[in-house]
């Protein structure tokens, strides 16, 4: 039986197939694109903020506490850098610091 919530693996999924038509074809250059903003549509939907210890933990869909996109299976690009891109928001890089509702554990 999964542990997966029905909600949180249609997010994904939706989330995993718009990040390949994005990225397929060309590859993502973190330093070129610029940085996901809070008050991004998009970003509003999912929740998207900077800093991941402004969110409450109790609001989280998922019991983790340690949640950041350093930490989330949907984040690209290359460990340590502050700004990365992210399978959910293609063309734009967020902070490694910061979190979204869709955040998922590394595998
Ligand atoms: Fe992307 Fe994961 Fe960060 Fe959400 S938590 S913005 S899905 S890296």
């Amino acid at each position: 039986m999964s542990t997966i919530p029905r909600r949180k693996f249609i997010q994904l999924s939706a989330a995993s197939a718009v990040g390949c038509l994005a990225l397929s074809g060309r590859d993502a250059h973190a330093a070129d694109l610029p940085r996901l903003t809070e008050d991004d549509p998009m970003a509003q939907a999912m929740r998207y903020k900077n800093d991941a210890s402004s969110v409450d933990a109790a609001s989280r869909n998922s019991p983790v506490t340690d949640q950041n996109c350093a930490n989330c299976a949907l984040i690209q690009g290359a460990d340590g850098d502050a700004w990365r891109p992210c399978l959910i928001f293609p063309g734009k890089v967020v902070a490694a610091a910061g979190w979204c509702s869709v955040w998922a554990p590394k595998a």
